[in-house]
Parts: structure tokens; C-alpha cells; sequence
């Protein structure tokens, strides 16, 4: 990759022009201010912007849902055992979520289990948007 500097004040003037060297011809250009770099302009790649943890480790065992919570962690979904067929676990702040079927009459034993996975998911998704726990450090 090919890269070139160029002080903050040129860069404003010619914006349209670093942003088509970056998108369309691969190349950064680094921003200075007072001679010292202090950004830059570079082509956008996806992987940039993925969390490296949801693609680098497997799923823990069992586990058959995940959830990205806004502090890094995941709300990892797995089958309990009755009477909580679903426990939701957070690995930022270790919070464990049991869903319960709704035991009322009229419920199949399906029914049930629907509606405990439904109500985990969005447990789930709850916990993820609002837990800004960071995950733990793995041991390697
Ligand atoms: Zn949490």
C-alpha cells in the first residue's frame, strides 16, 4: 500500500481527490499537523470494522445464539433444562438470564418452549444493547 503525507490545511482543499485515491486507487494518505502525522485517508475494508472476537474463536459449546453487547461481550443463548429451558450467560459482566415458559393452561409442551425461546432471545438482545462490560481477558 502506497501512502503519502499531507499537512491538515492542503487535505481540505482537495478532500474529493484523497477520497478517490483511497476508494478507488488503494492508496492512504496520512495527515500531518505541525510536521506529525495525525490521521489519515484509506480505502474502508470490512474486516476494519468487524469485532475480531466473533470471527477469530469458535462458539463455546451448546451455544446456539450470540448476541454483541455494546461493551465487546456476547450474551451466549443455550438450551437449560426444564423448568428454565433456555439460560442466557453474558461474558462481559457474568450475568445469567433463566427463561421460563409461560405455564399456563392451554400451553403445549412446544408452545412452552417457543415462547421461552422467544422470551430469551429478546432478553438477550435487551442485555446486549444496554451491558457495557467488557469481556474478560482469554487465557491462551
Ligand atoms: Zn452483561
Amino acid at each position: 500500500m502506497t501512502s503519502e503525507t499531507m499537512p491538515v490545511e492542503q487535505a481540505r482543499k482537495v478532500l474529493g481527490d484523497l477520497v478517490i485515491r483511497a476508494s478507488l486507487h488503494g492508496k492512504t494518505t496520512v495527515l500531518t499537523r505541525y510536521g506529525q502525522p495525525v490521521a489519515q485517508i484509506a480505502p474502508y475494508t470490512q474486516e476494519q470494522h468487524m469485532p475480531e472476537h466473533t470471527t477469530a474463536t469458535a462458539w463455546p459449546p451448546g451455544v446456539y445464539a450470540r448476541y454483541l453487547t455494546v461493551g465487546g461481550a456476547t450474551v451466549d443463548l443455550r438450551r437449560g433444562h426444564v423448568p428454565a429451558p433456555y439460560v442466557n450467560t453474558c461474558t462481559g459482566c457474568g450475568e445469567n438470564d433463566l427463561s421460563y415458559g409461560p405455564h399456563e393452561e392451554g400451553y403445549s409442551p412446544e408452545d412452552e418452549a417457543a415462547y421461552a425461546e422467544r422470551e430469551a432471545r429478546t432478553a438477550a438482545q435487551a442485555h446486549a444493547e444496554t451491558c457495557r462490560a467488557m469481556p474478560a481477558p482469554q487465557e491462551r
